[in-house]
């Protein structure tokens, strides 16, 4: 039976679930309160990445960050500051970060990646997006340091052992694999089952997709406040109108834990603020790696070469530290010895803020407490590549039907 879904956010998680509820023969409203032009959604680094079995929270991640917490030029950063909500947030991660719980997590993480992987192959398959890049020449892991070797080595001997393509490379293969730019490392993991996209691209094309199959799409529209019924959201009430849907998506990135208050359901969530720098001259990168010892993703995209990193835990805010951005040119730099990223460049770096659950699990699913809302959030540093299998998930939940996967580890309102 058609219904009539109101989806609030039109970042990759929105739209993807649009897309595959409209699918379904749905009546779908994205609103969002932006232009739909910027955001983690535009300025990420575009892999798609089922070797990131290893959830964020993770053995040694709060003693790393408590070291950094006051240098904000780090990768990582915990803005010192009052806020009870980023102090229950910690101990819920601090919670999660046990061995059990990563191992646990670790197959959810790889099979949720793999459907969107396939899922991304279906929808450049279908021709619905025009053509649009999809490569799948893995990612290098490059290294400089033994310690990070042994580090990813275990990582990489775990996903073997599921099944994902690893494999080692020296410099010599390395220089082979990427003969255009000097590389100042020891060698490289090269996880084959990755595959990356130009976000920038992706994105408009999918809005015009929805757009033209009848997907209402309205921005510059902010949802202020819901009304709720009986159990049931009743009214949406943004700043333009009030709406009264059979079924609401939230799909409100970083904002997500915000608009759960209005609802009186506590969806712990932090912003885990990012940059971008692109060069829009030849690199001769032509592969997709992440830097290990600077923490920097670097992909060659449809026309640009993107550097992107750090993980800022301050709030919710588009500031962008120019300390941070400079960092991430100075660590390409100590990778890529021969590159030079302009000022201009650094200048015209953007920010982009990830959900961050303190597991780093999505929260897909119903809510307990209101029976028309489901949840499509929380997926931190993977919510590119796990837009569209959120999408095909909600979907499935929304008409009842049997889910592509076991979705129990995403609960929105799990106990941490
Ligand atoms: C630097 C960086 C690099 C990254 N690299 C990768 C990567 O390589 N691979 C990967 O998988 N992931 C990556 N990520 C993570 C990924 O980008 C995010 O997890 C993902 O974009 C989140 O998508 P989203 O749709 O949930 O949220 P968003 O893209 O933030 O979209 C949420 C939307 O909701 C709207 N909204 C919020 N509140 C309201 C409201 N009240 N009313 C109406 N609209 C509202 C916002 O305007 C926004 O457009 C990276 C992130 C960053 C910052």
């Amino acid at each position: 039976m058609s219904k009539n879904i109101v989806i609030i956010g039109g970042g990759i998680v929105g739209l993807s679930s649009a897309y595959f509820l409209q699918k379904e023969g749905h009546q779908v409203t994205v609103i969002d309160k932006s232009d739909i032009s910027s955001g983690a959604s535009f300025v990420n680094a575009g892999y798609l990445t089922p070797s990131h079995i290893i959830p964020m929270a993770s053995p040694g991640k709060i003693t790393q960050g408590i070291k950094w917490m006051f240098n904000s030029s780090s990768p990582f950063y915990m803005k010192p500051r009052w806020d009870t909500d980023f102090f229950k947030w910690s101990w819920y991660f601090h919670k999660s970060s046990t061995n059990a719980k990563v191992e646990k997590a670790i197959p959810v993480i790889k099979d949720i990646n793999i459907l969107s992987r396939d899922l991304f192959e279906g929808i450049k398959a279908s021709g619905d997006l025009g053509d649009f890049q999809l490569e799948r020449k893995g990612l290098l892991m490059l290294y400089q340091t033994q310690k990070s070797y042994d580090h990813e080595m275990e990582v990489a001997e775990k996903a073997s052992f599921l099944g994902l393509e690893v494999r080692e490379l020296n410099q010599s293969q390395l220089a082979e694999m990427e003969p255009n730019i000097a590389i100042d490392a020891k060698g490289a993991i090269h996880y084959e089952c990755d595959g990356h996209t130009t976000p920038t691209e992706f994105m408009p094309k999918m809005l015009q997709y929805l757009k033209n199959a009848g997907v209402t799409i309205k921005t510059n529209e902010e949802v202020l406040d819901v009304v709720i019924k009986a159990n049931k959201i009743n009214e949406v009430r943004t700043s333009k109108q009030v709406y009264s849907p059979d079924e609401i998506v939230l799909a409100a990135g970083s904002w997500s834990g915000q608009l759960s208050k209005k609802l009186n359901i506590k969806l712990p969530l932090q912003a885990g603020k990012g940059y971008r720098i692109n060069v829009s001259r030849p690199t001769g990168i032509s592969m997709p790696a992440v830097l290990m010892e600077s923490s920097i993703a670097v992909t060659p995209m449809n026309g640009f070469t993107r550097f992107a990193g750090t993980m800022e835990f301050s709030g919710i805010n588009t500031y962008i530290r120019k300390e941070r951005v400079a960092a991430i040119a100075a660590g390409a730099k100590k990778f890529y010895t021969e590159l030079e990223i302009t000022n201009e460049e650094i200048a015209d770096a953007k920010t982009g803020m990830r959900p961050v659950s303190p597991d780093g699990l999505p929260y897909i699913g119903k809510s307990k407490d209101v029976e028309n809302l489901t949840f499509a959030t929380g997926h931190a540093m993977m919510g590119w590549s796990l837009g569209p299998a959120t999408g095909k998930l909600i979907a499935e939940i929304i008409d009842d039907t049997k889910t592509s996967m076991n979705i129990v580890a995403f609960n929105p309102q799990r106990k941490f």
